[in-house]
């Protein structure tokens, strides 16, 4: 029996099911080239010609393609197969694959047993030479550049789309990993969410990790540097959640080199809007296109900024950011204290006698009456302006 290992664009598992069999167009000949140690690259008329697999000794199957190989060849019991549901439009995330295929083209390569493994899509020119190339890049962990040039010597006809090869460039700035503390990366994905959003109305999984965790309620290592709500004091975002842009420069994932001018030029990091990344606090990004939004701290609910999918927003020095969620610096401070959260405990022996105590997380304690006059003592906090 073969061995099938599936897999779709959305990563939620086999779509095997969902879409049917296809018969390559018999008029399209076989297309093959040997592209690295142990590695073919061809079209889906090569996947589906059984003496051809033979004649290759191909044990391994690599499908990036909208529909998967059809059962014939699924079902030959010396090949071991992978499907990646996808299209070859640039709008696709492919970058989101490459750690997957790359693992699943080592053990290939690397299986005693194993012979020789394909990757193809419909042509064998832009969606499979760009699980190629990604490949290449890493396992010699050279540039985008540098395996261009080994995959054209080998095979002439690769041409990934203009959105695939800024998907490679991105994967090699990131030194051929998923790095998703990333700048241009977090950008990628949120727009690759919006475009989502735009469709469906929806932020569904798998793109529901743009949307971060709440640095309130995030313990674990608080961060030095958080912005605050300025009329309640609850923390809103890290600094890591900031989403910074130069100013006058409308930030685009894939501008890596106007990036780069910019800040050789001297460009200032723009202050006149706080573009932060979504967070769980924003109740309402996940079901709307755009909104306000508030602060989530229910006694304030203090109208701190807005946010837009699809439109995106302007912002005061002239940039175009889209998608954007913004907070407007008069409505928050920049603080640089440690104490990104309190808690008030209230023990028993205290409760008796009216008197509470209240620990931080800085272990800072303070005891007194619970009148009025007290508590609004508690809600104060030193304003640590950055
Ligand atoms: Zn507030
Ligand atoms: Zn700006």
């Amino acid at each position: 029996m073969a061995q099938s290992v599936s897999t779709n664009s959305s990563g939620t598992g086999s779509s095997e099911t969902d879409a049917q069999d296809v018969e390559p167009d018999n008029s399209v000949p076989t297309n093959i080239d040997l592209v690295d140690d142990k590695l073919y690259l061809g079209n889906l008329a090569a996947a589906c010609d059984i003496p051809l697999l033979e004649k290759y000794q191909i044990s391994h199957i690599l499908t990036i393609d909208s529909c998967p190989l059809p059962a014939k060849i699924t079902h030959l019991p010396f090949v071991k197969t992978k499907f990646i549901q996808l299209c070859d439009i640039p709008r696709e995330d492919i970058l989101h694959h490459f750690e997957d295929t790359y693992e699943f083209l080592r053990k290939a390569v690397e299986d005693k047993d194993g012979r020789y493994a394909l990757v193809h899509c419909y042509f064998g020119v832009s969606r499979s030479a760009t699980i190629v190339l990604a490949y290449m890049m890493r396992k010699y962990e050279i540039s985008l550049e540098d395996a261009q040039d080994r995959l054209k010597s080998r095979r002439s006809v690769i041409g990934p789309n203009y959105g695939f090869l800024s998907q490679l460039k991105l994967y090699e700035k990131m030194k051929f990993s998923i790095d998703k503390n990333n700048i241009f990366y977090k950008r990628f994905r949120l727009h690759v969410a919006a475009d989502k959003v735009k469709s469906v109305k929806l932020l569904a999984p798998p793109f529901t990790d743009v949307i971060k965790k709440d640095p309130a309620l995030h313990t674990v290592r608080p961060e030095p540097v958080v912005y605050r709500c300025k009329k309640c004091r609850r923390v809103l975002a890290s600094a890591s959640n900031l989403l910074t842009h130069r100013e006058k420069k409308s930030p685009l994932w894939f501008d890596f080199q106007g990036e780069e001018d910019a800040s050789e030029m001297g460009s200032p990091i723009c202050a006149q809007m706080f573009f932060i990344e979504p967070i769980t606090w924003m109740s309402n990004v996940a079901q709307s296109l755009q909104g306000k939004l508030h602060c989530p701290n229910q006694n304030c609910k203090s109208k701190l900024g807005s946010f837009s999918w699809v439109m995106g927003c302007v912002c005061p020095c002239g940039a175009k950011v889209q998608p954007a969620f913004y907070l407007v610096p008069s409505k928050v401070d920049r603080s640089t204290s440690v104490l990104n959260f309190t808690r008030t405990v209230v023990p028993q022996e205290f409760k008796r006698h009216g008197r509470v105590s209240r620990v931080t997380l800085g272990g800072i304690r303070t005891t007194g009456r619970t009148g009025r006059a007290q508590r609004n003592n508690l809600t104060k906090f030193p304003r640590g302006i950055g």
